[in-house]
C-alpha cells in the first residue's frame, strides 16, 4: 500500500530557449508519487516525458533548458531552489535515474567495478575498500552479473548486461525514488522482459518508488500502480492502471490503446492516431491535441480544456 507523498511536481514549466524560438517542452505538469508507488509516464516521442524526469534530477541542460515555473518537492524540499551541491547529494542518495541508453551512461575507460566502487564510496564513506568491493560484487550478482566481471570494461558487456550494471549503479545508492527512462528501449527485445523483471523485483524488494517512462502500455499494466498519459508537454489523463485501462476518458489515451495489436482479437483493425505530435515551439491554440482528434468540438480549437474528475482525472472538453 503506497505511503506518504515523496515527490510532488506542481505546475512545472520547462522551456528550451534558442535565439529564434521557444520550445515549450513541459507546460504545467502536476504529478505526485507516494512512497513505494510505481507510476508510469506514457506518451509519444517529444511529449516532454524525459524533460520532466531530467527536471526532477535537476539535469535539464541549461542552456538551452530553463525551468521557468513550478515546484519539484522531494520529501518536502523544493529542488528548484537547491544548489548544485545539494542536487548532487540528492542524486546520490534520494533519487536515482536509469537512462535509456546504457552505452552512454558508463565511462568507457574505467572498469565496471571501478565505476561502481566510486558510487559506493561516495555514498558510504565509512566502508573500507574490501567492504565496498564485496558490496559491489554482491549487488552485481543480485542482477545476474557474475562477480568475476568486476575488472571488465563496458565494451566487454552486451547491451543487456550493461543495463544490469546501470541498474546496479542506480540501486547502490539505495534511492527512495527510482526514475527509469525507457530502460529497455535500447535493448534487444529478447532481453527487455528480463531487465524489466529485474527492475520491478528490486523496486519491490527495496520499497523504492518508481517513475517509469515508457511507450509500452503492456509494461505499464504489469509494472505500475498508476499511469499518467502525457501529450505536448502536459498530462492529459491520470489514474490508477485499472481505471485508465478500463475506462479511458481522453481521446488521446483511446488512440494509444487503439494503435496497439492484441493477441486475443486478431481481426481487429489497428487505428493509428492521425497526424504527428505538434512542434513544441509552435503549439496549436486550445487543446493541443485538437488537430489530431477525431472527436473535437468547436470549443477545442479555442480553449485549452481544464482537468476534470477526482482521482482519475483527464483534460478534455467532452
Ligand atoms: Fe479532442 Fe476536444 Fe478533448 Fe481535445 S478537448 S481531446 S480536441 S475532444
Amino acid at each position: 500500500m503506497p505511503g506518504n507523498v515523496i515527490l510532488e511536481i506542481k505546475n512545472l514549466h520547462v522551456y528550451y530557449l534558442t535565439e529564434t524560438e521557444t520550445a515549450k517542452a513541459v507546460r504545467g505538469v502536476n504529478l505526485e508519487i507516494r512512497a513505494g508507488e510505481s507510476v508510469g509516464l506514457v506518451g509519444e516521442t517529444g511529449a516532454g516525458k524525459t524533460t520532466t524526469c531530467l527536471s526532477v534530477m535537476r539535469l535539464v541542460p541549461d542552456p538551452p533548458g530553463v525551468i521557468v515555473d513550478g515546484e519539484i518537492n522531494f520529501k518536502g524540499e523544493n529542488l528548484i531552489f537547491a544548489d548544485e551541491k545539494r542536487c548532487r547529494a540528492i542524486r546520490g542518495e534520494g533519487i536515482s535515474m536509469i537512462f535509456q541508453d546504457p552505452m552512454t551512461a558508463l565511462n568507457p575507460v574505467m572498469t565496471v567495478g571501478e565505476q561502481l566502487m566510486e558510487v559506493v564510496r561516495e555514498h558510504n564513506k565509512k566502508l573500507s575498500k574490501a567492504e565496498a568491493k564485496a558490496l559491489v560484487i554482491r549487488s552485481l550478482e543480485r542482477v545476474g552479473v557474475k562477480g568475476d566481471r568486476f575488472n571488465d570494461y563496458p565494451h566487454q558487456f552486451s547491451g543487456g548486461m550493461k543495463q544490469r550494471v546501470i541498474i546496479t549503479m542506480a540501486l547502490l545508492c539505495e534511492p527512495e525514488l527510482l526514475i527509469a527512462d525507457e530502460p529497455t528501449t535500447a535493448l534487444d527485445v529478447t532481453i527487455q522482459a528480463q531487465v524489466l523483471d529485474i527492475i520491478r523485483g528490486l523496486q519491490r524488494e527495496t520499497g523504492a518508488s518508481m517513475l517509469l517512462v515508457t511507450h509500452d502500455l503492456g509494461v505499464v499494466a504489469e509494472t505500475c500502480d498508476r499511469v499518467a498519459i502525457m501529450y505536448a508537454g502536459n498530462i492529459v489523463e491520470l489514474g490508477t492502471v485499472k481505471e485508465v485501462f478500463r475506462n479511458k476518458r481522453h481521446p488521446y489515451t483511446e488512440g494509444l490503446f487503439n494503435s496497439i495489436p492484441r493477441l486475443e482479437n486478431e481481426n481487429r483493425r489497428l487505428m493509428p492516431i492521425d497526424g504527428l505530435p505538434p512542434n513544441p515551439a509552435d503549439l496549436p491554440e486550445g487543446c493541443a491535441f485538437h488537430p489530431r482528434c477525431r472527436r473535437r468540438l468547436p470549443i477545442c480549437e479555442r480553449e485549452a480544456p481544464p482537468m476534470k474528475g477526482e482521482g482519475h482525472i483527464y483534460a478534455c472538453h467532452l
